[in-house]
C-alpha cells in the first residue's frame, strides 16, 4: 500500500513537472541557440578599436570583425567600475553597487530569467571570471528572485572572497565547462588589462590587451569547432568600462569617472542572426546589451532599461 501510495505520488510529480514545462517552452524565434558574453575588463578604446592600426588587437580588427559587427560609438553611461559595468550588462539596468563584492545587484539578471525555463539543470547557465567578487552577478535583491534560479559559477580561485586568479585559467575552465556542460548561457570575463593597468604597468597593460584578444579569437574558433555551439552561437564581447583620458587623473592607471575615456568601450556581436563584416557608428550602450540577449532568447525582463540593437540583425 505504501509504495502504491509513493507511485502515486511520484506519477502526480512528473505529471505536474511536465505540465509547467510545457508551459514554459518558448518557440524560438532567431537561430541563436546559445549565447557567450565574453568581457575584457577595463580596456581602453584609444588602445583597442579606437587606434586606428588595430595594432594591439589583431584577431579582432582582422579575422573576427569580418565574421559579425563592430560598433565603434559603445558606451557605459553608468558607473564605470568592475561590479557596477558587469551589473549594467547582466541586468540592463544601471546601478551603484559596493565594489568588493559585498553587495548583490538589485534587480535579476538574464541568468535568472532564462533559467526559470531549465529548473532542473543547473549548468545550463554560467559564470566564469578570473576575479572572485563577480561572483555577486549570480544573484539579486528582488525578493521574486532572491536566491533563485541561480547560475552555475566559477569565479576567482574558489569563488567570491579567494582572490583573482590568471586570465588562462579562466579560459580553461570556460572550455571545460563548454565542452563538459554545454551551457547555453555563458558569460566569462578577463581581469586584464584592468589589472595591471592599475599598477600603472603600460607594458603590461597592453600585453593585456594583447592575450585577452588572443584569448576571444580561441573562443571564436572553439565555437566553430564544437557541434553543440556552430552555427547556433552568438557571441558578445565588450568591456565593463573603459580608462580615464590621458589628460584626466593618472590617465590609464584609473577609472571610474564620466569621462569619455571611462565611458566609451568596444562591442563586438557575432553570430547566425547578426550581419557579417559590418562597422556601425550609432550610438549604443552597454545596458542594450541585455536587452538583444533578452530579444534572442525571448525572456521577458521586467527591469531591463536597454534596448533592442535592431541594426546588429540581418
Ligand atoms: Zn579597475
Ligand atoms: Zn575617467
Amino acid at each position: 500500500m505504501r509504495t502504491l501510495t509513493k507511485l502515486l505520488i511520484a506519477i502526480l510529480f512528473i505529471t505536474t513537472v511536465c505540465i509547467s514545462c510545457k508551459k514554459r517552452a518558448v518557440t524560438p524565434k532567431y537561430k541563436t541557440e546559445n549565447i557567450i558574453v565574453v568581457i575584457v575588463d577595463g580596456a581602453r578604446y584609444s588602445e583597442t578599436w579606437g587606434d586606428s592600426s588595430h595594432k594591439y588587437i589583431p584577431h579582432l580588427s582582422g579575422q573576427l570583425s569580418k565574421t559579425g559587427v563592430i560598433n565603434t560609438q559603445f558606451y557605459n553611461n553608468g558607473p564605470t567600475y568592475t561590479l557596477a559595468g558587469h551589473t549594467s550588462i547582466t541586468t540592463g539596468f544601471y546601478q551603484e553597487i559596493n565594489n568588493s563584492g559585498n553587495e548583490i545587484p538589485r534587480y535579476p539578471s538574464f541568468f535568472q530569467y532564462f533559467n526559470t525555463r531549465y529548473l532542473f539543470n543547473k549548468t545550463i547557465s554560467c559564470i566564469i571570471s578570473s576575479k572572485d567578487k563577480l561572483e555577486i552577478l549570480k544573484n539579486c535583491q528582488e525578493v521574486e528572485f532572491n536566491n533563485k534560479f541561480l547560475p552555475f559559477s566559477n569565479c576567482g580561485i574558489n569563488g567570491s572572497g579567494s582572490g583573482y586568479r590568471e586570465d588562462s585559467v579562466t579560459l580553461n575552465v570556460l572550455f571545460q565547462v563548454l565542452s563538459e556542460y554545454h551551457p547555453k548561457l555563458t558569460l566569462v570575463s578577463f581581469k586584464e588589462p584592468d589589472f595591471s593597468a592599475h599598477s600603472n604597468n603600460w607594458k603590461k597593460y597592453i600585453k593585456g590587451i594583447q592575450y585577452t584578444d588572443e584569448y576571444v579569437y580561441q573562443i571564436w574558433k572553439y565555437i566553430q569547432s564544437d557541434n553543440n555551439y556552430n552555427g547556433k552561437t552568438s557571441l558578445f564581447v565588450t568591456n565593463d568600462h573603459g580608462r580615464h583620458l590621458d589628460s584626466i587623473a593618472d590617465g590609464f592607471a584609473s577609472h571610474g569617472d564620466a569621462c569619455l575615456g571611462c565611458r566609451h568601450i568596444n562591442l563586438f556581436a557575432y553570430g547566425p542572426d547578426f550581419k557579417q563584416g559590418v562597422v556601425l557608428d550609432n550610438k549604443r550602450e552597454i545596458i542594450d546589451i541585455c536587452a538583444t540577449i533578452s530579444e534572442l532568447l525571448q525572456l521577458e525582463m521586467k527591469y531591463d532599461k536597454g534596448k533592442i540593437m535592431n541594426e546588429l540583425f540581418k
